[in-house]
This record gives structure tokens, C-alpha cells and sequence, in this order.
């Protein structure tokens, strides 16, 4: 047998120069994961200091038919909420804020649900996952302000003081069982019914078909699909990947570490986005 070639079916540019060559062409949509966040002190659900290997997320299943998991997940969500909503937006974010301004972006599409990208001045930003910064009543459907919750639950909780530095993602914290046992969940001001949850897609939850048609739209109307932060392990986001290739669409990939649509990037650079978009932002969006 003689080795395999040095350059692989595909070779992807790996230079920022490649980058900027497409991004300055225009109407790219940007698809953004957890990686984008990591800066802003929420942990990578599966990057290389990922959550998953200890915690396992909370799924549609176990918060819909578990009303002690449910209970549970609200407890911990109770404290966890504390860093989400004190994150604030990174230079990545605020890059892609700049970028969009600049008039290069056709679309902003999120698998987050930590409402950084607005905060860093993205706008009609798509969120695939929802938002946390919501919660929706499973009985009546009305959708309210996580905000407006907290604050009923703090009157609910005055002494759950629990503190703990293990944050998900998700606003999940890891918590005792004995401590999760002892909080007080409310019930939705509209109906005195629901269950509560927040606004967002959980594991084993299938994302609004509405969304994601009108995320399909924005992919097949694009220059070019780029994708920030994000392994691209769930199919939610990759199927946008799959869109984009099938219909000769570039696909430009900035993430540190290895992601499942490499073999279909035009342009890979393995990087953090800290050091990446701030430059490609500077070079293009003055
Ligand atoms: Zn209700």
C-alpha cells in the first residue's frame, strides 16, 4: 500500500485573508454556537472543557413528564439564571454586531439561548433554541419575562441562598438533592396553572418547524454560510450546513477544535474567536 495523499478530497483555506475575501462579498448568514459564549463565562456544552461528560441537560421528556425533575430543574435554574443574566457580550459578539452593521450580513441565525449576540448589538437575530430570557406555560401558552419570574421566586425563596460556581449552559447548576427539595416553584400568573418553562428547545425537543423554514430561507438566499463556535454535533445547526454545501454555497468554519462539517468548509480556521472576529471585524468593518 502506498500512503494517502497529502491533501485530502478537499482542502478547506485556512487563512484569515480567506476568510475576509468572503465575508467582504456579502449577504453571509452566521450561524453561532456555544463557542461564541465561552468568552462571556458560559461553559461549551461539548468543546474541550465541556459540560456533558458530568451533567447531563435536561430533556423535553424528563421536564414534561417528571414533575420532580421539573421541580429540580427549576431550583437549580433558580440560582444558575444569577450568571446568565449577569454574562455580558464579548468581543466576538460584538464583531458580529459590527460586521452586521457594516451591511456583510444576511442573517443572524443562534443555537445560544443567552441573548448575548443582541446584547452586543446583533439584530433580527434567529434564535433556533429559544431564549432564556423568556418562560412559556405549557398549559395556556402565555409567554412572560424570565425576569418577572425571578422575582416572584425570590419572594417564594427568601432563604434559598444556595451558591454554587457549577453553571450549564442552560442556567442549569449542579445542586445537592436535599437543597433542590427545598425550593418553592410559582405557578403562571395567567392561568394559576402550568406547568412553567423556559423558552427554549431542549434535548429531545424538536425545534419549531416555522423557525426552521424561515432559517433554511435565509441559508438559500445567502453569499455564504458562516459558521462561529459551534462542533456542530447536534443536527439542529449542521442541517443548515448540509443546505448550504448541497446548493454550492461557501461554508467558512471559525472554532477551536474539530467539527462535524469540516470535510464541507470552504474555509476552516481552527482559532479562538476572540482573536479572529475582533480582526476580521477591524479589516472589513473599519
Ligand atoms: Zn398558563
Amino acid at each position: 500500500m502506498t500512503a494517502a495523499p497529502a491533501a485530502g478530497p478537499r482542502a478547506a483555506a485556512t487563512s484569515l485573508d480567506a476568510l475576509a475575501d468572503l465575508v467582504v462579498e456579502g449577504d453571509v448568514v452566521v450561524l453561532s454556537g456555544a463557542g461564541l459564549s465561552t468568552d462571556s463565562g458560559i461553559p461549551d456544552y461539548r468543546g474541550a472543557t465541556g459540560s456533558l461528560r458530568r451533567h447531563t441537560p435536561m430533556t423535553y421528556e424528563t421536564f414534561t413528564r417528571d414533575p420532580r425533575g421539573r421541580h429540580r430543574y427549576w431550583a437549580r435554574s433558580f440560582v444558575g439564571w444569577r450568571r446568565i443574566r449577569g454574562a455580558r457580550p464579548n468581543a466576538g459578539h460584538h464583531a458580529v454586531g459590527r460586521l452586521q452593521a457594516a451591511g456583510l450580513l444576511g442573517g443572524v441565525i443562534t443555537q445560544n439561548v443567552d441573548g448575548l449576540h443582541q446584547a452586543g448589538g446583533a439584530r433580527d437575530v434567529v434564535e433556533l433554541h429559544g431564549g432564556l430570557d423568556r418562560t412559556v406555560c405549557l398549559s395556556c401558552g402565555d409567554v412572560a419575562e424570565r425576569a418577572a419570574l425571578d422575582e416572584r421566586l425570590q419572594a417564594a425563596n427568601p432563604f434559598f441562598g444556595a451558591r454554587t460556581d457549577e453553571i450549564n449552559p442552560d442556567g442549569d447548576a449542579e445542586l445537592p438533592d436535599e437543597v433542590l427539595d427545598g425550593f418553592v416553584m410559582v405557578d403562571c400568573l395567567a392561568c394559576g396553572g402550568g406547568p412553567l418553562k423556559p423558552d427554549v428547545v431542549f434535548f429531545g425537543e424538536t425545534v419549531p418547524r416555522d423557525r426552521v423554514e424561515h432559517c433554511f430561507g435565509l441559508v438559500e438566499r445567502s453569499g455564504s454560510l458562516l459558521v462561529l463556535g459551534s462542533s456542530l454535533t447536534v443536527m439542529s445547526g449542521y442541517r443548515f450546513v448540509l443546505r448550504a454545501a448541497k446548493l454550492g454555497i461557501p461554508v467558512a468554519i471559525v472554532n477551536a477544535g474539530p467539527t462535524r462539517g469540516d470535510d464541507r468548509a470552504d474555509v476552516r480556521i481552527d482559532a479562538p474567536l476572540g482573536e479572529v472576529l475582533p480582526e476580521l471585524a477591524g479589516r472589513l468593518a473599519g
